[in-house]
């Protein structure tokens, strides 16, 4: 099952150096959510052959432009191309007036339903988003406005009956299903264990997106083992003064929260424009935690089942 993340924009406030404000594809199972949608996502989305139609979830992390101004322009597209399924915005208060009011000017009747829904601010993370494949959680960051991560987790599977012994104890479909769902199997008035005719599922795996906050994100149990991290590294570390200003994190600290979580990678992304050259950023980054990776534009990181030596060395 595909799980893999598109960066289509990856730098800070401003568009700099041909990279772009924040915007992310993630794939599930062919299912596109859309993470932030800064200026110029469509051309992104363009640019890395990502259909706009495909894309039924997006989750918006705070109200500062260069993370949700391609959003009119988008649902602009969604209006002119006739679009008829729903589309659901989830982001922090505030986001509804601002939507209506380019709705209300371009077209009141357009022929689908947007629903935005304004997130509560939590204390904790919270659900907000589950259907049979995928929970989406939200959690409350340190920015100078309202922000929140994301956090998805794949729904945990079923066990795996093992073919050879359906026919062995000639398995019928209701013990199957019992099977999947974990209970034993009687036979001859004697319990025949689960274990001995399952196998476990696949892990779950998870992607957490923090952007645009103080390296807080460690305080949040949720996150830890997550399989991929993204997290803002919008400065090096001699700009640590700047960040704990701007409410931004650097590299180093980054790294740090990496590390805090045992995430098995980190991405870094949110550069500022006065950063032509990133490699000095992922050499900080990797100085602390080795598997780190910048978020250039058009890369794709798959999200990969961990194996269970490593889990368990956890
Ligand atoms: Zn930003
Ligand atoms: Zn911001």
């Amino acid at each position: 099952m595909t799980f893999e993340l598109s960066i289509l924009g990856s730098n800070g406030a401003l568009p700099a150096h041909g990279r772009h404000p924040t915007a992310q594809i993630l794939n599930h199972n062919e299912c596109y959510f859309l993470l932030d949608c800064g200026e110029g996502t469509q051309m992104r989305l363009d640019a890395n052959n990502l259909k706009r139609g495909r894309i039924n979830q997006i989750f918006i992390s705070h109200l500062h432009g260069d993370h949700y101004y391609g959003l009119m322009g988008l649902i602009t597209s969604y209006i002119l191309l006739g679009r008829q399924q729903k589309l659901t915005v989830f982001a922090p208060p505030g986001l509804q007036s601002i939507i209506d009011v380019h709705i209300d000017i371009h077209d009141p009747n357009n022929g689908f339903e947007i629903e935005i829904i304004e997130l509560p601010e939590p204390n904790s993370p919270a659900l907000c988003y589950e259907s049979s494949a995928i929970e989406v959680y939200y959690f409350p960051l340190q920015h100078r406005i309202t922000c929140y991560g994301y956090f998805f987790k794949e729904v945990k599977q079923k066990r795996n009956v093992i073919k050879s012994k359906i026919e062995e104890y000639n398995l019928s479909v209701e013990e199957i299903i019992a099977l999947k769902d974990g209970h034993n199997i009687n036979r001859n008035g004697t319990d025949i264990q689960n274990k001995l005719l399952t196998k476990d599922p696949k892990a779950q795996r998870s992607y957490a997106y923090c952007t645009d906050t103080l390296p807080i994100a460690h305080h949040f149990n949720l996150l830890k083992n997550c399989d991929l991290l993204y997290h803002e590294s919008t400065f090096l570390h001699d700009d640590e003064e700047r960040a704990l200003q701007t409410f931004h994190t650097t590299t180093k600290q980054a790294a740090a929260v990496a590390k805090q979580l045992n995430a098995h990678q980190l991405i870094i992304g949110h550069f500022s424009a006065k950063y032509k050259n990133l490699d000095p950023l992922l050499q900080e980054a990797k100085a602390i935690f080795e598997n780190s990776a910048l978020a250039l534009e058009g890369e794709k990181f798959k999200i990969a089942y961990q194996q269970v030596a490593e889990l368990n060395a956890q």
